[in-house]
């Protein structure tokens, strides 16, 4: 896909699930879905059981617009639903989630976070073996592969499932009114455990359970399978892989800043980067500004160990969206131009040191560069505080191809001409892990340094081709 007007990396999707008894919980999944659209605006869905089996809506757009008035419509005291950006199948209602097959055990709803790096093969596996799709998504095929599995029951078909696909995954099951929440070897992808009063919550974010009012427990461990009955939990260890791979991406833009990532909360975290990106790549300027909102928390940390003023110069249009996650290449180069206007007072005859979270093809941080140089600014110091992108991801995130990485073909000063900035430094891979906090051999930096900890990029780009490729 080609779109000049995309910068940072485009996020994925959200997963929430509950089990209340006593509760209805369509609107509460409701509200875990608000409180995650940041990770997807595309589509929406819930599904919820109750004894007369599965409800299920879901429809192209934000949460607020595709459940408004059809709440009631979702009875029931268990449910999951799901925020969407597609990066595999196309932005259709088909690919909504949750995706609902039969099974042995009546109809599956099924919603997921993440890419199956081997779905076109178990795609064209399940295929042969008489399944029919509807959809282009990697989530119908994890669906039926539960759904198709040699198991006696959901829970086995579900460890079958998670012992045959690859990639990232978190994922919500609804069968026969029991909950399922399952992560991949590598827990590559966030998920948490919440509890209220009588019942269990899962989420992709923390900030979903301080929706509905939870208590976090713990993340989802790598490879686990969680099971919740009424209010019963049980909890299990299907899959065993050498080591963890949180993606970066999740501390540096996808998550909320008020999320708690493997006990660390987003905004401190980006904060720390901040700091450490001033100590590597200092500057002599007036003021600190961000690009909002991703970029603020970082600002702030790097005003702080500079001690450079920071100023909120630059404003955003609250209802124009987050420019990249806008499906549609068009209506995004329309959101670029109204989403941002510069505080003219603020920038005019200063030096401004410019924070953002990221570049992908540097073009919005060129027009961003412009703006501040129209309003005044003497000179512009764009300081990222993300090392270079250099690689695609392939675990749930539209970074796209390499040729559209403006780091994979140009050196840092081919890029700061490209933005036209005064100069332009990015964070290191060593500053981000210690900015983070945990290992680096807990964590997915792929896209930054090439290592892709489920296989080989060449691999990863092939099975990705061939899915996209589905009619
Ligand atoms: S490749 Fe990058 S964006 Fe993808 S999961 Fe790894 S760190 Fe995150």
């Amino acid at each position: 896909m080609t779109d000049p007007w995309r910068e940072g990396p485009r996020e994925e999707c959200g997963v929430f699930g509950i089990s209340w008894p006593g509760r209805t919980v369509a609107p509460l999944v409701y509200l875990g879905l608000v409180a995650l659209q940041h990770r997807g605006q595309e589509s929406a869905g819930i599904a919820t059981a109750d004894q007369d089996g599965l409800h299920l809506h879901k429809g192209m757009g934000l949460a607020s617009r595709v459940f408004a008035d059809r709440l009631d419509a979702l009875p029931g005291s268990v449910g999951i639903g799901h925020v969407r950006y597609s990066t595999m199948g196309g932005a259709v209602l088909t690919n909504a989630q949750p995706v609902v097959v039969p099974s042995p055990w009546g109809s599956l709803a099924l919603a997921h976070n993440g890419n199956l790096t081997n779905a076109p093969r178990l795609r064209a596996e399940l295929a042969s073996a008489g399944v029919r799709f509807f959809g282009s998504s990697d989530t119908e095929v994890l669906a039926q592969c539960v759904a198709t599995a040699p198991a006696r029951d959901p829970e086995g078909a579900v460890r079958y499932a998670m012992e045959r696909v690859e990639g990232a995954y978190t994922a919500v099951l609804l069968a026969q009114g029991v909950l399922y929440a399952f992560r991949d070897a590598f827990a590559i992808r966030p998920l948490v455990l919440g509890r209220v009063d009588g019942g269990w919550v899962v989420a992709s974010e923390t900030c979903a359970l301080d929706q509905v009012g939870a208590r976090c427990v713990r993340d989802i461990e790598p490879g686990e399978l969680v099971v919740v009955r009424g209010d019963e939990l049980s909890c299990q260890r299907v899959l065993r892989s050498p080591r963890r791979a949180h993606c970066v991406f999740e501390y540096i833009y996808f998550a909320r800043p008020d999320t708690v990532l493997v006990g660390r909360t987003v905004h401190r975290v980006r904060r720390a980067m901040g700091r450490v990106l001033a100590r590597e790549h200092p500057a002599h300027a007036d003021l600190v500004v961000p690009v909002p909102d991703s970029g603020t928390s970082a600002a702030l940390g790097f005003a702080e160990q500079s001690g450079i003023p920071f100023e909120l110069a630059l404003v955003k249009n609250r209802y124009v969206g987050r420019t990249f996650i806008e499906p549609d290449p068009h209506r995004r180069e329309g959101d670029v131009r109204m989403k941002l206007n510069p505080v003219r007072e603020l920038v005019a005859g200063q030096r401004v040191v410019l924070v953002d979270d990221s570049i992908v093809r540097g073009t919005t941080s060129g027009k961003i560069v412009r703006v501040l140089r129209e309003a005044g600014a003497r000179e512009v110091h764009v300081r990222i505080s993300s090392p270079p992108i250099r690689w695609p991801c392939f675990y749930g995130v539209d970074t796209s191809s390499r040729r559209q990485l403006a780091a994979a073909e140009l050196d840092v000063e081919a890029i700061r001409q490209r933005i036209g900035a005064d100069s332009l430094g990015y964070l290191s891979q060593e500053g981000l892990v210690e900015a983070i906090g945990l290992a680096r051999t807990e964590l997915c930096m792929a896209c930054l340094d090439g290592h892709y900890p489920t296989g080989s990029p060449d691999e990863q780009e092939a099975g990705r081709a061939a899915l996209e490729a589905v009619p």
